[in-house]
């Protein structure tokens, strides 16, 4: 995978998913841990592996009691109340009085006891039935490799939200939930072997302004802690003992980056309208209260998306109506006038939940899901929908459903949402009766009865991550099939242009939050086929607007008119790069 240059440095390409340039050392995490050797050891040693193995679990327990410190503050005790769970894992006689059997009696190191012992009760426990002990099965797993980590001296398992000094991370995979968890201060940027654009980690890197690329096969096993790299997410490399020539050239596109940053903050601040004077409104998407500084800078006129399963994230139980209730009335309050769209837990695929304690799915992102879930568990839409409501009168907070794939969903949520209106009617709780209700087009199906949806929303979303990869039958976190991920395929042109006139007839308003939404080659396309509203992470709004200020809506209309007559995703792909590059060319130069 890696090319060898010339004196020693070293280039692997990946996929660039968030924009910048960062050099450092690297750390690699979770580096694939080869086979665990049994070494016999003499009768006389026996007491120094058992040292080793105290030693280990001793460390493994300040390990994470230093973690859980740091959530505490960070994030407040509900959440770092997950590793209670883990801290008493190392603290199980039977477990650990097993090992110690085993190093006595088979005269083995520590590391094979460990390993065989653990390994058999984690089998064990992921098979049973009771889903309290299954999970227990994952404390059990993530402890035992912390433990396992330290007694091979190996730093892997590093605190994340703790790093020492700034780096690299490299690492085989980075889920949402570790990603969440990110010392922003000490991560320059970050690659991992898998992945792709539209998997939640990339989205969060560009919402935190990390560099980083994803989908480098195995960077995570070529690349040792502690080397020199240089990382290039405007194209998706990473250099490694980069020469002084390349560090210079780097240098020249990191400059031409402060440049255009320093042209795009007079955008800021003035609308999206075209040349003919055609208004777009542009939002921000976001996944905690905690983005609304970079909301307020990024020049959005509001949040067409919150993640809320972001609040579900990290912690052992789901957060209270209360917990909720406080975290959407602070967005609203903040951002009002502006309107702030928040989306039900849409958890499922690559967001899976420690919180709800969901089974693993043979086809998670075809699974139980999203709305599907908040259906089926009326406890957790009833604590959302009601804090939603409450908060609603705060400011303007509107209700959107995600995942919807047929008419009845979204009957049965506007139902529950009656419902749940009443009762607080009847306690005398204020919120917004009028509280907008939408619903995210990312399914196929739901494209296909935009008629239908339409006459019970007040307006669509259109969720082109989900929507390519439903309707392309492609894993939109499949690094080796991302070459058939196409946004600009005939079949994405055609579904969005349906979305748009159905819309129309009755009214609707039409936004997109997917990744299309912020992707600049993207969006003449977008906006001639129709679309209101386009929301994309906080620190790509200003090159949306600077895009759309230079550009025609009569142009983009052609390029659309173009898109439904052609047969070829590439071409339509090439008429949407060239008419982007043609009246904003700017925006272009950091490629290589
Ligand atoms: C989408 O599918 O386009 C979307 C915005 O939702 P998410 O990326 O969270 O699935
Ligand atoms: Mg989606």
């Amino acid at each position: 995978m890696a090319e060898r240059l010339h004196t020693g440095e070293r280039m692997l390409r990946g996929i660039p998913v968030s924009a910048g340039v960062c050099r450092g050392k690297i750390l690699v995490i979770d580096k694939p841990r080869h086979a665990i050797e049994r070494r016999a050891v003499l009768e006389a040693e026996i007491p120094a592996e058992l040292s080793r193995l105290q030693q280990a679990l001793v460390k493994t327990r300040e390990q994470l009691q230093e973690v859980q410190r740091q959530l505490t503050q960070s994030l407040g005790p509900g959440q770092a109340s997950i590793f209670d769970a883990h801290l008493l894992v190392l603290e199980d006689p039977s477990v650990i009085d097993e090992v110690v059997r085993v190093i006595q009696e088979e005269q083995v190191n520590a590391e094979h006891a460990f390993h065989r012992v653990t390994d058999r009760y984690i089998g064990a426990l992921a098979k049973v039935e009771d889903e309290y002990l299954r999970e227990r099965a994952t404390d059990m797993r993530d402890v035992s490799g912390r433990v396992m980590n330290n007694l091979l001296g190996v730093n892997e398992q590093v605190d994340l939200a703790h790093l020492t000094e700034p780096c690299i991370i490299i690492a085989h995979d980075l889920t949402p939930s570790k990603t969440a968890q990110l010392d922003r201060k000490n991560v320059l940027g970050f690659a991992t072997d898998i992945g792709s654009r539209t998997s939640h980690t990339a989205i969060m890197a560009r919402s935190l302004r990390i560099p980083a690329i994803v989908g480098l096969k195995n960077a995570s096993e070529t690349l040792e802690s502690g080397e020199y790299a240089l990382l290039d997410g405007f194209n998706g490399n990473i250099v490694v003992n980069p020469t002084d020539q390349t560090l210079f050239e780097y240098g020249q596109l990191v400059r031409k980056q402060v440049s255009l940053e320093e042209k795009l903050r007079d955008t800021l601040n003035q609308h999206a309208v075209t040349l003919d004077n055609h208004r777009i409104f542009i939002s921000a998407n976001i996944e905690q209260a905690g983005d609304i500084e970079a909301v307020r800078s990024s020049g959005a006129e509001g949040v067409g998306l919150f993640r809320t399963e972001y609040l579900f994230l990290n912690r052992e139980h789901p957060p209270t109506e209360e917990e909720q209730y406080q975290s959407y009335r602070q967005v609203a309050e903040a951002l009002k006038p502006n309107p702030v769209v928040i989306r039900t837990l849409d958890l499922g695929g690559d967001k899976l939940l420690t919180a709800l304690g969901i089974p693993l799915e043979m086809n998670p992102f075809l699974g139980w899901r999203a709305i599907r879930y908040c259906l089926q568990h009326e406890e957790i839409f009833r604590a959302q929908l009601r804090a939603i409501l409450r908060a609603s009168v705060s400011g303007n907070l509107k209700i959107m459903y995600p995942m919807i794939s047929g008419l009845d969903e979204l009957t049965q949520a506007n139902a529950f949402l009656a419902q749940f209106k009443a009762e607080l009617r009847k306690e005398g709780v204020p919120f917004d009766d009028k509280i907008e209700v939408g619903a995210m087009i990312e399914t196929p199906s739901a494209a296909l009865i935009t008629d239908a949806l339409a006459k019970r929303a007040q307006f669509f979303s259109i969720g082109t991550n989900d929507l390519i990869q439903y309707t392309l039958a492609v894993d939109r976190m499949n690094e080796k099939i991302a070459h058939l991920y196409e946004p600009t395929h005939p079949a994405i042109v055609r579904l969005i242009k349906r979305t748009v006139d159905a819309a129309r007839v009755q009214n609707v308003w039409v936004s997109v939050c997917g990744e299309m939404a912020g992707d600049t080659v993207l969006v003449p396309l977008l906006i001639g086929l129709g679309v209101d509203e386009l929301s994309a992470a906080p620190p790509l709004l200003a090159q949306l607007k600077y895009l759309i200020r230079r550009l025609k809506i009569s142009d983009a209309k052609a390029l659309a008119a173009f898109a439904l007559e052609c047969e070829s995703a590439t071409e339509i792909l090439a008429r949407s790069t060239a008419l982007a590059q043609r009246v904003a060319p700017s925006l272009f130069d950091t490629k290589t």
